[in-house]
């Protein structure tokens, strides 16, 4: 035998750039505390799945308990309290139109089986073939092959591009420009509901097309024309749910009631993998039959984890009277006295953008590793998305470490 060691090969991350590999002994609320005891400030909640902040106290305690009492279980015919406890305690915060909750483990899974939800349900109710799917430009649902599909082309999936399946986009609503948007959906509408099973939008603010901001009332609009035109309207919240945009969910904004909701980063405070996808009593009456040739025929190896679910399970306690979103008040108005010092800050919520000075932008610009180096070298972590430079803290964030964060950036903007 040959003697070998495995190399770890990262994410969205070229190793060829020579950039050193952190390793991260401990966390603690916005910190990620290095082997030679840096502290790094998490300006950007470890790719927005950290809300509350690492390390929360009593999420952990939970999941310690329940790692004693069961871990993964088979979840075809079978079910147990974390499980029975998350669908109770998430009832409360979502529209009433919404009945059943099905559990993955990431983002992309979940937005992959909102979209499989929507266009079986036509095939198993109607035998209708509308497996068509309408996105927005500059859209992000993942990296699974659904989630690439559904998502805006570019480099993230240039190579794979002849293996997607075709998908009908609406323009980004631009501010001034929603109409635009609307009336293009109403034409593909026009010309093909018969063949659209789903429209899939990011609430508010599209997150990896460079945290573009957008007008509820667009929301409004092609959720009528969805329903107008009977097709199922899948909201991907798996960025914006648990308080990102303000409120604990982006459609709070807005005066739908979705068909499908995909919940992932936010779901267990950031602590461990888990998404959920809920849907309407109509979306499951589809599938209910006793012809097996009609379940849902979906599942990943560790669905709905008992340990994952504890986390959300304590995660939706801490979430009981929206307490978190007080932070997130605190880190918005921090934002508001820092408005004028960038050029085209935009805010909403919990996050800070703005782009850099730089005509060329694209993911994979040279200011973003620039400006990626520069911050860390302040002990700030904060990963551009081509030259949209933004901040989403965990809301458990300190008045300090938001000082040192726009210290950190304005004199990067001004070098
Ligand atoms: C992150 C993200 C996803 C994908 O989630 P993963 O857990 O990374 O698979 C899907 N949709 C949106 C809006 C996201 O921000």
């Amino acid at each position: 035998m040959q003697d070998k060691t495995l190399k770890i090969w990262h994410p969205f991350w070229q190793h060829g750039n020579n950039q050193e590999i952190i390793n991260i002994k401990e966390t603690k609320d916005e910190f990620l505390i290095t082997n030679d005891n840096r502290k790094i400030i998490d300006g950007i909640s470890s790719w927005w799945v950290n809300t509350l902040g690492h390390n929360n106290p009593y999420i952990m305690q939970n999941v310690k308990k329940q790692a004693d009492i069961m871990q993964q279980i088979i979840f075809a015919g079978f079910c147990h309290k974390p499980a029975i406890e998350v669908t109770d305690k998430l009832s409360k915060f979502l529209p009433d139109n919404l009945s059943y909750i099905f559990f993955s483990d990431s983002g992309s899974i979940c937005v992959e089986v909102g979209l499989k939800m929507a266009v079986g349900y036509y095939y198993n109710k109607f035998n209708k073939n509308k497996s068509k799917i309408v996105a927005m430009e500059h859209s992000y649902h993942g990296d699974t092959f659904g989630g690439m599909s559904s998502g805006a082309p570019s480099v993230f999936n240039l190579p794979y591009k002849n293996m997607l399946f075709d998908v009908l986009r609406i323009p980004y609503p631009k501010d001034g420009e929603e109409q635009k948007t609307i009336e293009c959906y109403h034409k593909l509408l026009k010309n093909s509901s018969n063949e659209i099973g789903a429209i899939v939008i990011e609430p508010l603010v599209l997150g990896s097309g460079g945290m573009l901001f957008y007008k509820p009332c667009v929301i409004d609009e092609l959720y009528r024309l969805s329903k107008e035109y009977d097709v199922m309207f899948v909201l991907d919240e798996v960025m914006t749910g648990f308080g990102r945009t303000g409120t604990m969910f982006a459609f709070e904004q807005t005066n739908i009631k979705p068909d499908i909701i995909c919940l992932s980063k936010g779901l267990t405070g950031g602590t461990l993998p888990l998404a959920a996808t809920v849907c309407t009593d109509e979306i499951y009456e589809a599938y209910y039959s006793n012809d097996k040739s009609k379940m849902f025929f979906h599942s990943s190896s560790y669905t709905a984890n008992p340990v994952c679910l504890m986390a959300a399970s304590a995660n939706l306690d801490l979430w009981e009277n929206k307490a978190p979103l007080n932070d997130v008040k605190r880190i918005n108005s921090f934002y508001k006295t820092k408005l004028n010092e960038f050029k085209n800050a935009r805010i909403l919520g919990d996050i800070f953008a703005f782009e850099a000075d730089n005509s060329d932008n694209n993911y994979v610009s040279d200011i973003a590793n620039k400006a990626y180096n520069y911050f860390l070298k302040n002990d700030v972590l904060l990963r551009p998305l081509g030259n949209t430079i933004y901040v989403m803290p965990p809301y458990c964030i300190s008045e300090e470490s938001l000082n040192k964060i726009f210290t950190v950036l304005g004199k990067f903007s001004n070098s």
